[in-house]
C-alpha cells in the first residue's frame, strides 16, 4: 500500500476548537474510488412531525467530534492504520421539496457506493433511510438493519404522506429492500396510536426488543442473539438517536421517556463488530433542543463507534 492515509488532525497540531469542522476534523475528499468510508450530512427534516431541527445536525455533529481521536480505547479499534476516511460533505437536498430530495439522496448514494465507499451518514431526520436502502438494495440485495430507536417507523402513512420519518421501514419491506427476518428493532416504547402497533412489525418478520427488555441489564447477550440471527448477511445500522433516553439525548424531536442509556447504545454498536456492516446512520439529532451539545457530541461517538466495527477495521493487539 502506498497512499496516504486521511487522519483526524490531532489536538496537538492545532487548538480543538480551531481547524476545520469536518467529522473528526478529517479531510474533506471527493467522491472517488480512493475513499474506503466516507462520513456524509444529510441536512434534511422536512420529513419530521414534532420538532425540527435535524437539518443542522451534520454541521452541530461535524463541531463535537472534534475531540474525536483515532484509536478506541475500549475496542482497540484502528480504523485510520487501514482505511482511507474522508468527510465526504453533505447532500445537497432540495428543502423545498420532499419527494425531488428522495431521488437527490439515492443517487448520491449509487455514487457512492458504485466507488465502493462505504457511507457512515450523519442525518438529518429519519426520512432519509428509505433512499439510502434504496441505494444498497442495488448492490447488495435485501439488507439486514439493526434499527436502534424509540419507534419503529412503520406507520403506513403520517397525515396522509407514504413518505416520513416515521414511514421509511414499512415503505422499505413493501419495496422489498430489507430482509423481514433480519430486522431487529431495538429500544421501542411509549405510547401508540394502537395497541397493536409494535404487533406489526413482528408480523412481518422483525424481532421487536421493547425499551422494557433492555432495562436494567447490559444488551452483550441481545447481540450475541443478533449476530447469530443475521449471520454472514449485509447489515445496515440505523441509529435514531431517540432511541436513547432523553436523559443522555435531549436533543430530538420526537422524545420519549424511559429510554436505552449510553453504555446499552455503545453494547449495541460494539456488538455489531464481526457483521458484514455495509453502512450506517446516526439520525434525528436536533441542535435548536441541545442546548448542551451532548446530544450531538453522544452522535459523533456513536458514528465513530460504527466506523471501529466495519469488517475491514484492524484491531491494535
Ligand atoms: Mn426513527
Ligand atoms: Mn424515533
Amino acid at each position: 500500500m502506498t497512499k496516504e492515509l486521511n487522519q483526524p488532525l490531532s489536538g496537538n497540531e492545532m487548538p480543538r476548537f480551531g481547524g476545520p469542522a469536518t467529522f473528526m476534523r478529517l479531510p474533506t475528499g471527493e467522491i472517488t474510488e480512493d475513499i474506503d468510508v466516507g462520513f456524509i450530512g444529510i441536512p434534511f427534516d422536512i420529513g419530521t412531525s414534532n420538532r425540527p431541527g435535524a437539518r443542522l445536525a451534520p454541521r452541530q455533529i461535524r463541531d463535537e467530534s472534534r475531540m474525536l481521536r483515532p484509536y478506541n480505547m475500549a475496542t482497540r479499534a484502528a480504523p485510520f492504520d487501514t482505511l482511507q476516511i474522508a468527510d465526504l460533505g453533505d447532500v445537497a437536498i432540495n428543502t423545498f421539496n420532499l419527494n425531488s430530495s428522495m431521488e437527490i439522496i439515492e443517487s448520491h448514494y449509487d455514487q457512492l457506493l458504485s466507488c465502493d465507499i462505504t457511507p457512515l451518514t450523519m442525518g438529518g431526520d429519519h426520512t432519509i433511510v428509505l433512499p439510502i436502502l434504496r441505494s444498497l438494495r442495488k448492490k447488495y440485495g435485501k439488507i439486514a438493519v439493526v434499527h436502534v430507536d424509540a419507534h419503529a417507523d412503520v406507520n403506513d402513512h403520517m397525515f396522509g404522506e407514504k413518505i416520513a420519518h416515521g414511514t421509511p421501514f414499512r415503505r422499505a419491506l413493501e419495496e422489498g429492500l430489507i430482509e423481514a427476518d433480519k430486522v431487529v428493532q431495538i429500544g421501542l416504547r411509549g405510547t401508540g396510536y394502537s395497541a397493536e402497533d409494535f404487533d406489526w412489525p413482528r408480523e412481518q418478520g422483525f424481532r421487536v426488543v421493547t425499551a422494557e427488555e433492555c432495562w436494567y441489564k447490559s444488551l452483550n447477550s441481545l447481540m450475541d442473539e443478533v449476530r447469530a440471527q443475521i449471520g454472514e448477511h449485509p447489515v445496515y445500522i440505523s441509529f435514531d438517536i431517540d432511541g436513547l433516553d432523553p436523559a443522555y439525548a435531549p436533543g430530538t424531536g420526537t422524545v420519549e421517556i424511559g429510554g436505552l442509556t449510553v453504555p446499552q447504545g455503545l453494547e449495541i454498536i460494539r456488538g455489531c463488530k464481526g457483521l458484514n456492516v455495509i453502512g450506517g446512520d446516526l439520525v434525528e439529532v436536533s441542535p435548536p433542543y441541545d442546548t448542551t451539545g451532548n446530544t450531538a457530541l453522544l452522535a459523533s461517538n456513536l458514528l465513530f463507534e460504527m466506523l471501529c466495527v466495519l469488517p475491514d477495521v484492524e484491531y491494535r493487539k
